[in-house]
């Protein structure tokens, strides 16, 4: 065998020893029975054509590969933001072990969550029994000052009433009664993460404002939405509105919860927004949503309660921090300090040294819907060329969104906007209407190998690269970080271009 304890290869000289090969290509021939080498390129290359793309964009009854996630891992998201709080999932194992790993494999930090583990019985009988057990269990073992309760498809199809069901856990006495336990109905057959994350962030205000009385104040309220970025964007935001002198609350400040430090213990509660300033945040003056698909309903409680409240569209860019900072602002009436200026005219000064590069270039971006709306926009503010914007999660209501953003741009002439569809769709999109360029999470690795088109990863989840969320992507801070991470992908494109002799040959450039 090639392996051994002298020389221990990686997997990759390892899998293409002969050994290997050949046991693959035995494999193949033996077992999977598959159509000729020639047949299956015929029909890939037919799934690239126009025709095949007509077929594709008609698809209605499925699915495949769509660029959003169910709706409680996004209520895990939420309430993992919160302080001495435990997500519980009323539903099946299974579905919290992907919410754990899904959030997990990409901000490389343990995830904490549990499950009622429902199973046949309680699908068939209803899970009280499930829920009064598994809460007991939950706060015996790990100790949470707050339980917050979400639900999978399972415990949705069949009905069980999440207010009832806590109720009875504290009247059975398998939690204390003075426990927390906020709660949000999460079907994750309708919507997406990022309603998940709105009903679970209702849920939570709800719980703790209804049992108090308002008293109006001056202090702003953010709340930052479904962010894979959010470790750094929210000390970001924090950053801006400490210079700005904003007195503020964070609602689900994930940042020290997925970015622990490696002390020698573990820590299953570290940072979140407390419980006394979820309370206190009833008398904030204005909320401030960063991601208004996050935040409809939340948003719309806020306000029945006497707040003032706005929603941003992921800022990102010049405009984008523009528009946080201008809201900030107007609804604290804090000037903006000179300092924010001088970092937006060093962005300012950084997308015109390398504007040259960047014109023209054609994208295609996918992602949430504020995500895309966010991106779009700085790409145009670079002079590059949105071309297909799609969002599985987006509606109508996105569509036309977009649409009036691309109409505000001389860059956005031209670009398709996709509510809606998948990533399968987008494949039948780039084959026959290419881009230079793909923005989007991990996933789109398989369409660039399959396609040819290099994928720029700035959006969850981003498995397959390392601590990208560790560095934000709002702020005029941020802003250069995309910026920078857009150009590094441009140069290294046009340094790996080749001839027919696989030699670097033209525009191998020293300087750029
Ligand atoms: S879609 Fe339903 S079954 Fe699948 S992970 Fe989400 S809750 Fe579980």
């Amino acid at each position: 065998m090639p392996q051994s304890v002298e020389k221990v290869l990686d997997h990759q000289p390892l899998f293409r020893q002969p050994e290997y090969t050949e046991m693959f290509k035995a494999k193949k021939e033996q077992f999977e029975c598959g159509h000729p080498d020639e047949k299956v390129q015929e029909i890939a290359d037919w799934t690239k054509s126009w025709d095949y793309r007509e077929k594709n964009l008609a698809r209605e009854a499925l699915v495949v590969n769509p660029a959003k996630a169910c709706q409680p891992l996004g209520a895990v998201f939420a309430a993992a933001g919160f302080a001495d709080t435990l997500s519980f999932v009323h539903g099946s194992q299974g579905c919290v072990a992907y919410y754990r790993s899904h959030l997990s494999r990409h901000f490389k930090e343990p995830s904490s969550a549990v499950s009622s583990s429902m199973t046949e019985d309680a699908a068939v009988f209803g899970g009280l029994t499930n829920m009064v057990d598994g809460l007991g269990t939950a706060h015996k073992l790990y100790k949470p000052k707050m339980i917050a309760v979400s639900t999978t498809c399972m415990a949705e199809v069949i009905g069980d009433d999440l207010h009832a069901f806590t109720s009875t856990a504290k009247e059975k006495g398998s939690i204390p009664q003075d426990l927390d336990v906020p709660f949000a109905h999460t079907p994750a057959f309708v919507g997406s993460h990022t309603t998940g994350y709105d009903n679970m962030m209702k849920g939570i205000l709800q719980y703790f404002w209804k049992k108090q009385e308002r008293t109006a104040g001056e202090s702003l309220n953010i709340i930052p939405g479904f962010d894979g970025f959010a470790v750094a964007n929210n000390r970001e935001i924090k950053r801006m509105l400490d210079m700005m002198g904003v007195d503020y609350t964070l609602l689900s400040d994930v940042s020290d919860v997925y970015d622990m430090p490696a002390d020698g213990t573990f820590n299953m509660y570290a940072g979140g927004t407390t419980i006394e300033d979820t309370k206190a945040a009833m008398n904030a003056k204005a909320t401030l949503s960063m991601q208004q698909a996050c935040t409809s309903k939340t948003l719309e409680y806020a306000e029945s309660v006497g707040q003032q409240v706005k929603a941003l569209n992921y800022p990102l860019g010049v405009q984008g921090t523009d528009a946080f900072l201008m809201a900030v602002k107007e609804l604290t009436g804090k000037d903006i300090p000179e300092e924010l200026l001088v970092e937006r005219g060093r962005l300012v000064d950084a997308i015109a040294d390398s504007m040259s590069h960047l014109h023209g270039k054609k994208f295609a971006i996918y992602g949430d819907p504020d995500f895309c709306l966010g991106m779009a926009q700085f790409v145009m503010e670079l002079g590059a060329e949105p071309t297909h914007v799609l969002a599985t999660n987006g509606t109508k209501a996105w569509g036309k969104q977009m649409e009036a953003l691309l109409a505000s741009s001389p860059y956005g002439e031209g670009c398709q906007v996709w509510a809606g569809k998948d990533l399968w769709h987008l494949r039948s999109l780039l084959a026959t209407e290419p881009v230079d360029f793909l923005i989007g999470n991990s996933y789109g690795k398989y369409l660039e190998r399959d396609l040819k088109i290099p994928l720029i990863r700035l959006t969850f989840p981003i498995f397959d690269r390392h601590h990208h969320h560790r560095f934000p992507t709002w702020g005029y801070q941020g802003g250069l970080r995309v910026l920078v991470t857009l150009l590094d992908k441009v140069f290294d494109t046009i340094d790996a271009d080749t001839n027919e002799t696989g030699v670097s040959d033209y525009s191998f450039d020293l300087t750029r």
